[in-house]
């Protein structure tokens, strides 16, 4: 490690509190941004870059018209939508310079992603301390991708275990391997998402294939000997048939071990809104996947002799 490794910065976009489903205990999940996958369903959209990206929100704005005078690029005009007078942002003619945030005074526009370093966060985590080492909780890593920032990552994990957390990442695996060792070899639990079996498929959901996943799973459990947890994020129509949740736990059971968990992560529709905010849009017809379905697939797992749970 560096000498000046507490220096190290990301863009981060949510450090979040009492979180429940990113490992064991109560913990602190530092979300950073910058993807290298583009997931159809993505639930949080506002980290696939790795910059600060505007978000605006519609039904907050009053239509008051201070940001378009804070914009220099003229990309804000006042228009009716929905039913009444609103900002509608021109995305093309925007600079990122973000002055209209401040000027609103309705909090119709926000600043997602700011730059801070290893100490910074660290402060943060340690406001915590109580409810982590009481609940046997502690830090972890998520995104957007950590291994898209392997200095802050290694240095952020380092810096957390020499202050006593435990440390974990969520991740898609989806770097080079040397980048893989590092971030992973300062993590004591490791949450990895397999997307889908088929790499075709993979690659048509995500943007990459998944053969360099796999591999960098089976690496992180067999080589480096961390504990694994494998996350399947459970999307209708997409990777929920019981011919890829089989595959996944064949997977699991053959190239892993059983002592390798499997958690069904149930689509949840947060991302559609933060979508329409960073003035995108998604595949609105991906439903909520039912709890028999669900139930259905966690069968699947347990034929296998896994430990199985839906959710995190
Ligand atoms: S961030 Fe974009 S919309 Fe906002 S003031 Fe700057 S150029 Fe204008
Ligand atoms: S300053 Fe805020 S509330 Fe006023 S028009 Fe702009 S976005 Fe809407």
């Amino acid at each position: 490690m560096t000498e000046n490794y507490m220096d190290v910065t990301a863009p981060i976009f949510n450090i979040q509190s009492y979180s429940i489903h990113d490992g064991p205990g109560i913990r602190v999940t530092v979300f950073i941004k910058g993807c290298p996958l583009r997931c159809l369903w993505c639930a949080n959209p506002e980290s696939n870059l790795a910059r600060p990206q505007l978000m605006t929100y519609s039904a907050k704005c009053t239509g008051c018209g201070r940001c378009t005078a804070a914009c220099g690029a003229g990309a804000i005009s006042i228009s009716e939508k929905d039913g009444k007078m609103a900002a509608i942002t021109d995305r093309a003619l925007c600079t990122e310079c973000f002055a209209c945030v401040p000027a609103c005074p309705h909090e119709a526009r926000e600043l997602a992603g700011e730059e801070m370093t290893v100490r910074q966060v660290l402060e943060k985590v340690e406001r915590d301390r109580l409810f982590i080492e009481t609940s046997g909780g502690g830090m972890t890593l998520s995104g957007g991708e950590c291994l898209m920032h392997p200095d802050f990552s290694e240095a952020m994990l380092y810096a957390a275990r020499e202050a006593g957390f435990h440390t974990a990442v969520e991740s898609c695996s989806f770097a080079p391997n040397e980048v893989v060792a590092r971030v992973f070899s300062q993590s004591d639990l490791c949450l990895l998402d397999i997307k889908h079996m088929d790499s075709i498929t993979h690659k048509k959901l995500t943007g990459v294939p998944n053969e360099l996943i796999l591999d960098n799973i089976r690496y992180t459990y067999h080589i480096l000997k961390k504990p694994v947890i494998v996350r399947v994020p459970t999307i209708p129509g997409y990777n929920d048939s019981e011919a890829n949740i089989t595959a996944t736990a064949r997977f699991v059971s053959e190239k892993l071990g059983d002592d390798v968990p499997v958690h069904l992560l149930p689509y949840h529709r947060l991302g559609e809104s933060k979508n329409e905010s960073l003035g995108k849009t998604m595949d609105m017809s991906i439903e909520v996947p039912s709890d028999e379905h669900m139930q259905e697939l966690l069968e699947i797992v347990k034929r296998f002799g896994l430990n199985g749970q839906i959710g995190g």
